[in-house]
């Protein structure tokens, strides 16, 4: 994602010269969000997440070269290939997004364990998930909760554990994590909470979950969605400053000159939220054609207001801003209706905003709650708690 935006950007911004976008995923760059929805549960084709229809790169001359970079060579300044081919730079972004984590328990090799990043990945899951069969889930951080949503809608019986007491709880907090868990009871899904799996069982294909706490989960299929580790095997030796990712400045620069890096992979610092590394769609894209903008000169700094969103049955949940910790969570709406937008503040200024079911798209529509949560946090506004509550108090005038 980030790599497509950058090519494109690059040629927006009237670049002329030499494109060559690598990548070892056989599809032109896309978005990954219908692979845990639409187009998990067939309602939907990728060719609506493009980045570019596939002509567009020929057209534009960029080169597209489907092979896996396994080394960067900085000092003579070029990016090895697995296919034994290498491919010299004057300026190199590094988008190599993340790989997911491994569940280093025994059996997690049985056919029928999956892991969600790619299509590929998608398929599979697919081809197994037939109504009616049941499923173990393990981990309910975003994807999770997504694939557990996605597979109960298409008619199999989902066991999710989770070390936590609720899904998404170390992200939302636990009002939120407690909401999102009665979406997913009402749903049907057994929670297994405080819970972890410790081996697979199974003849010749996975036939159970065991966990930590001695539960026997029967399952057909399981998906392991533990989050992802930065992909920066390429990168050996201690050339580039690492941390969580590879580290950037506000201007994708990495420490090495020369080199960039935006998306999953990239440990950015925001003038905002200073150091995070962000694994959202909308930064993917936004970053990307930030470092593009960087690579041919421009000083800006990338201040963009972080959002995501998730769907997960019907239920749209859209986040804006950045927070770790909190000393205050303030709600406007109702919880019990599971219509609410939640404010968080800490030390009184407001840094992030989650929404359930409030309608409108942050990046669309200006006048949009979310929209103005942003601009609030952008200002690190110290709002009114009663006013933030007050359904009838506009939050633009906040
Ligand atoms: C199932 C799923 C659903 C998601 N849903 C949402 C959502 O609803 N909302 C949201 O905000 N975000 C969502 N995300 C997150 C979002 O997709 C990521 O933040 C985004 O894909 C990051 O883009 P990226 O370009 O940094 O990395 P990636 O999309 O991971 O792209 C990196 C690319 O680099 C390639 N690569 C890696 N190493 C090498 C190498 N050495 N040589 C060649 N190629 C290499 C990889 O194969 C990959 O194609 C979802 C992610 C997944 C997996």
């Amino acid at each position: 994602m980030s790599g497509g935006v950058a090519a494109k950007t690059l040629r927006e911004e009237g670049y002329a010269g030499r494109i060559v976008l690598i990548g070892h995923e056989p599809t032109p760059p896309f978005g990954r969000p219908p692979l845990s929805k639409t187009y998990l549960r067939g309602e939907e084709e990728l060719s609506g997440w493009l980045v570019k229809p596939e002509s567009w790169y020929e057209e534009n001359h960029v080169e597209r070269v489907n092979a896996t970079a396994t080394r960067v060579d900085i000092r003579s300044q070029l990016v090895e290939l697995d296919r034994g081919k290498s491919i010299a730079y004057e300026k190199l972004l590094i988008t190599t997004g993340g790989e997911n984590r491994r569940l280093e328990v025994l059996g997690a090799d049985l056919p029928g364990v999956f892991r969600l990043r790619t299509v590929a990945d998608c398929d599979a899951i697919k081809q197994a998930a037939r109504p009616g069969a049941r499923s173990v889930v393990v981990g309910m951080g975003f994807i999770g909760s997504e694939v557990t949503a996605s597979l109960t809608q298409m008619g199999l019986h989902v066991s999710a554990v989770l070390p936590g007491a609720a899904p998404l709880e170390s992200v939302l907090g636990q009002e939120m994590g407690e909401v999102m868990a009665g979406i997913h009871r009402d749903a049907g899904v057994e929670l297994v909470t405080g819970d972890e799996v410790v081996r697979f069982e199974g003849a010749g294909r996975v036939e159970r979950a065991v966990t930590r706490n001695g539960r026997e989960l029967d399952c057909d299929l399981a998906v392991v969605a533990i989050g992802i580790r930065p992909t920066v095997g390429m990168l050996q030796g201690k050339e580039m400053a690492m941390d969580n990712g590879i580290l950037v400045d506000a201007m994708c620069r990495t420490s090495v000159a020369g080199i960039f890096a935006a998306g999953d992979v990239a440990n950015h610092m925001h003038p905002l939220f200073g150091r995070i590394r962000v694994e959202h769609y909308n930064n993917a894209e936004k970053h990307g054609a930030a470092a593009a903008r960087s690579m041919l000169g421009s000083q800006a700094a990338y201040g963009y207001v972080h959002t995501f969103w998730s769907d997960q049955y019907e239920h749209k949940l859209e986040y804006v801003g950045h927070v770790r910790e909190w000393d205050r969570f303030i709600v406007r709406g109702s919880v019990r209706d599971r219509k609410l937008i939640g404010f968080y503040l800490a030390q009184d200024v407001l840094r992030a905003a989650v929404g359930l079911n409030r309608g409108g798209d942050p990046e669309l529509d200006l006048d949009d709650e979310m929209a103005t949560a942003g601009r609030l946090i952008a200002k690190q506004s110290r709002p009114d708690e009663r006013a933030l509550v007050d359904e009838d108090r506009d939050l633009r005038d906040l």
